[in-house]
Parts: C-alpha cells; structure tokens; sequence
C-alpha cells in the first residue's frame, strides 16, 4: 500500500513564438493526496492542466516547483527505481501505447522481468497469462500471442492496464482511458479499474472531463480549471452541491447523474466560448472571470480555497466572507451573497 501525497505541483512552460518568448503557467500550485482504496478524479476540459498533472507524477515532465512524494504504510518515501515500479500510468491512447510489432506477450513480460518480478520462460509465461486473465482477456495463452493490432480498442486497453500492473503497481494514474473507446464498451473497462482497485487497494487518480463517471467512479474529485484546482470534495457533494460558477455550468450540462442506464456515458459538453479564450497563464486573478457569470471587482484578485462543506472546498470570491465589499463587475450577473 502506497500514498501519494502531491504539494503546491507547479509547471510553467516556456513558449517560443517568433522573437517572442513567454511563460505558459500550465499548472499553478495544486495538491492532494492519492490513498490506498481509493479513486480521486480530476475533472476539466482540455488545456486545463490535468493531463500535465499526470505527466509529472509519471516523471514523464519536470516540475517547476512542488513536490510529489509516494510514501509506504510505515513512512518512509519510496524513491528511485521503486518510484517507477509503485507507480504505473494507463495512457489515453491504446492504439499508440503498444508497440505494433510486439506480441501482448512481450509487451506484459518485458516490464515483469525489468522489474524482478519473474525470472525464467515458464514462471514469465504463468504470470503474464495470470495478468491477461486478470482484465478478463481469455483464453490467456491465445490472447498472448497476439499483436495489437488483432485486438480490438478495448482489449488493447486491457493489455494497457495489464501492464501497469506488471511492475507491481500501488498506485495508477488512468489519463482518461477510456476516451478514446466505443461508448459501449467503456463502463467495462471503467468497472475492471474499480475491481483492480479494490483487489489490490489500490490508489487511483482518474483524470476525465466527464462527470457521470467522475461521480460514479471516484471517491473524491478535483476540478481544475487553466491550471488551478477550484473545487475539491467528496464526489457526490461537488456534483449534486457544486459550489464554484465553473463547476456549476459543468455539472449542468453533464447528463442525469442519477440516470440508470450507465452505458450511455456521454462527455460533458466543453463549454469552452466560440472563439476559445486564452491559454492559462501568470493571472494575478481569477481565472474564470471573464466567463464567470457572478464575477466581481474582486475577482482580479486571486480567491483564497476556502470550506464550503465538510472536506469540501472552493476558491471563489462568493464564498469568502462578506468583508471585501465584493460588487459585481459591469456586465457581469448579480453575484449572490457570501456563504
Ligand atoms: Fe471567479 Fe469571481 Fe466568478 Fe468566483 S465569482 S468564479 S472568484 S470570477
């Protein structure tokens, strides 16, 4: 068993246009704490910064700042080489993270044996068929010899998940995996996580821009927004009780949360304006107000993240109190009051 614990993570790119050259602040100062058992997700449209979040704790991208510690139950940190055997990351794209040439059985042996986890032809062969039935891909030995490309999207993405596990993975990150899947097959492979998880305990950060398998799936969620997380709490309490303007419009152009039929798993909408706005940068504000229908002068300010519920949190100007003589902008909606 392995907590992840990820502080104040920051990662500022350097962009190159022409003579010009600018910071591109992708991810400003985000935390939380992956724990054994259990599923955070992190929620956003795209360019949010979600997926660079992820980037970084897989040591795929350098932090500019921050920290990211996996710690083991008795407290000390796992470093080094373990680091990359503790902590496994499932792409988005099965199609390009398997390598065409290489049958499923290479793809699950090689990192087995990298990290010592089995020795010989035959012990590698049983455990590379106890993987490949573990995500439910049978007959294991037939599946083995396969290469990707005689599988389909969601098999593929089994052996995916299969690798992650090979190494002995305590905690994985799953950057929308199944995005790129049939509708209908999706729940499948979001159900076999969930049982994975459960058998190993394992500590999950799923990073998606759909919100009914947010809710469904995790225990907690992060909704991110140009680089900022602004709003955090138990999963039901930020769909159902949605505190911050951005996860509000969210949550309300998501599908019925409660609705049954959860094959139909429908993305959230981007409510991303035509025309698109600027890429997150070195705001001194809110990065949210010039879409924000409740924005205020005091939204130029950075907002404080502040409890708006029990573990549940907010960086909102309406939630901070009423001593700032918060008004609302010109043009901007009434803003209601403080909590
Ligand atoms: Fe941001 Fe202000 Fe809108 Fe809150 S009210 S989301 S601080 S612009």
């Amino acid at each position: 068993m392995t907590t992840l614990e990820v502080r104040g993570l920051t990662k500022v790119f350097s962009i190159r246009s022409g003579l010009r050259r600018s910071a591109l602040r992708a991810v400003d100062n985000v935390s939380f704490t992956l724990t054994p058992g259990r599923t955070v997700a992190l929620v956003g449209e795209s360019g949010s910064g979600k997926s660079t979040v992820a980037r970084m704790i897989a040591r795929l991208e350098k932090p500019t700042a921050g920290k990211i510690t996996a710690i083991r139950p008795d407290g000390t940190p796992v470093g080094g080489r373990a680091y990359r055997d503790h902590v496994q990351m499932v792409f988005q794209d099965p199609f390009a993270s398997l390598n065409p040439f290489h049958t499923v059985e290479h793809h699950l042996a090689r990192p087995l044996k990298l990290h010592g986890r089995a020795r010989g032809r035959e012990e590698t062969r049983r455990m590379v068929e106890q993987l490949l039935e573990r995500v439910n891909l049978t007959p294991a030995a037939d599946i083995a010899q396969r290469r990707p490309h005689e599988l389909s999207g969601g098999q593929r993405q089994r052996v995916a998940i299969a690798r992650a596990l090979a190494p002995g993975a305590r905690v994985v990150i799953a950057d929308e995996p199944v995005s790129m899947l049939d509708v209908s097959i999706r729940l499948g492979v979001l159900n076999l996580l969930a049982r994975l998880q459960r058998e190993d305990d394992l500590a999950v950060l799923y990073i998606t821009h759909d919100l009914a398998t947010a809710r469904h799936f995790s225990d907690d969620i992060l909704v991110m927004y140009r680089g900022r997380v602004v709003e955090r709490g138990p999963a039901d309490e930020v769909i159902l009780n949605p505190r911050h303007p951005y996860t509000r419009i969210l949550a309300a152009a998501a599908p019925d949360p409660d609705a049954r039929d959860r094959a139909r798993l429908t993305e959230v909408p981007d409510p991303e304006p035509a025309g698109g706005s600027a890429l997150p940068g070195d705001d001194p504000g809110c990065t949210f107000r010039d879409r924000c229908p409740s924005a205020m002068e005091i939204c130029a300010r950075l907002p404080e993240d502040v409890a708006v519920g029990r573990d549940h949190h907010a960086r909102c100007w309406l939630h901070a109190g009423d001593g700032h003589g918060a008004r609302p902008a010109a043009g901007g909606a009434t803003a209601e009051r403080p909590a």
